[in-house]
This record gives C-alpha cells, structure tokens and sequence, in this order.
C-alpha cells in the first residue's frame, strides 16, 4: 500500500497564511501515484481540522485576503499507536457523530512555521506519537526557532553572528532606562557614533515584527520598535545592523541512507548536501527584506540563483551551511541566512528548519537550480522521514 502522509499546516502562528500558501504548494505536487495524502488543518485557535486541501483556495491573491484554515472541518485528533514502525492513528470526530479512526498515517508532513509549529512543540507531540516526520526534531527545531539560543550554539560551534542583546517585555516594562543603556552599549561604535539596529522578535519569521532603528538613543523609535515585536513574542533581539551586507540563502538537505543525493550537486556523500547560494535584492522601495518584499505580488524583490559570488565565497557559504546545520542538529532541510559583509566576510543571520516552501519561495528555488524539482524535493523529504524511523536518535 502506498505510505499515507499527513500534511500539517496553518497553525497557531502570526505566519499562518504562509503555512497555508506552503501546503497549497506541497499538496499539489505530491505525487498520488506514490502517496497517499491526508490534509491536516491546525485552526489559528489550535484545534485539528480535516482539510480540503484545495490548493486553489491556499494562495496569496491579495495583501487583505491571506489564506486560512477552514476551522469547520471535522475535528481531529492523533492516536498515539505504540506501532513500533512509527505509524499512528488519527481520530476524526464529526459534531453529532461518535468519534471514529480515520486510519494510520505513516508520516506526518510538518509544514508549519513559527511557535507551535516549528519551535519543537508539535515535533514533541509526534515524538510522543510514536510517528515518523519530516524535519528536524524537537531540540533542534527548538534552538533554530530562538534566534537568542541560536547565536549560543552558532557561536560555540565557532560560526560567526551579529552581536545582540536581548530584552524580554519585563524588562523593558521593570526598567526602560536601563535596557535604553545597552542597547547604546550595543550601538556605540567606538568613535562616537552610533550604528543602527534591527529589532526582531526572538522566535519570529516571514520578517513579521522586525524593524530597523537608526539611532538607540531615539527613544520613541525604539519604543515603538520593540512595541512592534512584543505583538509577535515578549523576547525580542536587538542586533546591530550588518550595513551595506548582501544577503545570501543556501539549502541545506539530508542524503538517503543509501547515500544518493538526486539534486546532481556530487559532494563527497558524507554528511547533508547543499544548494547553490541564492543572492536577495530588495528594491529601493524597501528599506530591508520585509514581510511585503517577501511575498506579496508585483515587488520590486529580485532573486539571483545561483548568486553573483566568486567559487570561494560560494564554497565558503555551503561549507557554513553544512556546518551551522550539523551544529544546531538539524534533520531534513534547513535554509541558512547569510549576510556577505562589506569587506567579504560572512555572517550567519539565522536559519529556519521549515523554510517557506512555496514554489517562489527561495528553498525549492536554490534546490531547482541545484538539479532537484520541486515535486523531487517533496519526495525527498518524505522517504527521508521514512527511513529515519522513531526514537532516539
Ligand atoms: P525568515 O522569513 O527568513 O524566517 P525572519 O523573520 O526569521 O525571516 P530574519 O531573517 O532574521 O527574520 O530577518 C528578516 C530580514 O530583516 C532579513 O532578511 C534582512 O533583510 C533584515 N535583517 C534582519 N536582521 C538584520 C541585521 N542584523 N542587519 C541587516 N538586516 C537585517
Ligand atoms: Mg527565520
Ligand atoms: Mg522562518
Ligand atoms: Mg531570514
């Protein structure tokens, strides 16, 4: 029998919509002569629906119609099974009608970004299930999510990040003034000036919340900065600002145990494979790569793949990626945020364990000019979570 595969998106997330627009993607390019798919809705109040799945309906057309999940399917529920093949049972239960199995699915497709989606939470759940998934586990999911954790494991692991401080909704609530003061410790230059910043909330994505701040000792910029992000998460970053830095992406993706790849890109076959390094170049219209220059129609956002980098620098980035992947743990994919400072060194921005997936988002791109198509990339992605199996790992 053909393996049934429950695709998971939406999700309790301020990234819900692109959850949706990601699924509508994936579901379309799962091939149903291999698998067998079951649509997974997690409302934004948390509860499981039994999805349509309609791709048609899981699509950005406008900025003030951003997809959704139907909340008025059938509830759902797992069933932990204790299969030891990590299967697990699903429960629907119909409003009026006695619960009943809806059978078992044999992996579960996790494409949700943000807090109860990719921060390990679900991934505990499943562990917990006893039933195979995509991506990375409940630690590493963890650390990618908590941009505050991610630089303590990059750093330790010898990768170079931008200097933070991070300040929590009750510190900024206890005393103001003196996160105002490290943050003009962060900021100050050493010459008297002082350099810009970014705020951002710790556990964000899809850029939702993050603003530029050009001087820390605005204190109504700053204000209204960490405002923005405390909508998203009480733990928020304050980051110097990598100026005049070229933003570059690499993917990152595990080989079979077989050890074949399949994306054409070779390598030595140990340890995962890299994509070719994509460069982002956000029009004048954009002060940085916002959430609009991300993904709403007709930007002025230009993508170039592979990116414009000598073979040094390109090696460099895949080698980083490699390592920044290994470091965190992470299983699956992973995308690697870069910024290629002023004077050619790197920096790791961040990376995603669930990078957005829709057929313009950059991962599948980089993964296409690779040599993997998206359906091949999808396919991937399933048979690795098969073979992975439960368990410790
Ligand atoms: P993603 O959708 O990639 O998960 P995210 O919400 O996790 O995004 P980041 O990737 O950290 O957030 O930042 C989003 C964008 O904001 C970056 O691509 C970049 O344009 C800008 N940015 C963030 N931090 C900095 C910084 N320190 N210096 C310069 N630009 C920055
Ligand atoms: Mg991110
Ligand atoms: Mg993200
Ligand atoms: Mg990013």
């Amino acid at each position: 029998p053909k393996p049934r595969v429950a695709v998971v998106f939406g999700g309790r997330s301020s990234e819900h919509a692109i959850s949706c627009v990601t699924a509508g993607s994936v579901l379309a390019a799962i091939d149903p002569e291999a698998y067998e798919v079951v649509p997974v809705g997690i409302a934004p109040d948390g509860r499981w629906v039994l999805e349509s799945g309609d791709p048609e309906r899981l699509r950005i057309t406008t900025p003030d119609a951003l997809p959704a999940v139907d909340a008025g399917g059938a509830s759902l529920s797992l069933a932990p099974g204790g299969d030891p093949d990590g299967r697990a049972g699903l429960v629907v239960t119909d409003p009026g009608s006695p619960p009943r199995a809806l059978g078992e699915v044999d992996v579960v497709f996790p494409l949700l970004h943000g807090p109860w989606g990719e921060d390990g939470t679900l991934q505990g759940m499943l562990e917990m299930s006893g039933v195979r998934y995509v991506g990375a586990g409940v630690l590493a999911s963890a650390v990618g999510m908590d941009k505050a954790y991610l630089k303590v494991v990059l750093r330790d692991a010898g990768l170079p990040v931008m200097p933070s401080v991070t300040v929590t909704r009750a510190a900024w609530q206890a005393d103001a003034a003196d996160v105002l003061g490290r943050l003009r410790g962060l900021a100050d230059d050493g010459a008297g000036a002082r350099r810009p910043v970014f705020v951002k909330p710790a556990r964000g994505g899809s850029s939702m919340g993050i603003a530029k701040v050009g001087d820390v000792t605005d204190t109504d910029a700053v204000r209204r900065a960490l405002e923005g992000a405390f909508e998203h998460d009480p733990k928020v970053l304050v980051e110097l600002a990598a100026e005049g830095a070229r933003e570059v992406e690499c993917g990152v993706l595990d080989r079979l145990p077989d050890g074949t790849g399949g994306s054409g890109a070779g390598g030595s076959g140990a340890g995962p494979e890299t994509s070719v390094p994509a460069e982002v170049l956000v029009g004048d219209d954009h002060d940085f790569y916002d959430f609009e220059a991300k993904y709403l129609p007709e930007q002025s956002t230009r993508t170039v793949i592979p990116a414009d980098l000598d073979p040094a620098l390109t090696a460099r980035v895949r080698t980083l990626s490699a390592r920044a992947f290994a470091a965190v743990g992470c299983e699956g994919l992973a995308r690697v945020d870069f910024f290629v400072m002023p004077d050619g060194s790197l920096v790791v921005n961040e990376i995603n364990t669930m990078p957005g997936f829709t057929p313009t988002s950059m991962f599948p791109q980089m993964w296409a000019a690779t040599g993997l198509s998206y359906p091949d990339l999808v396919d991937r992605l399933i048979r690795l979570a098969l073979a992975r199996g439960t368990g410790l790992r």
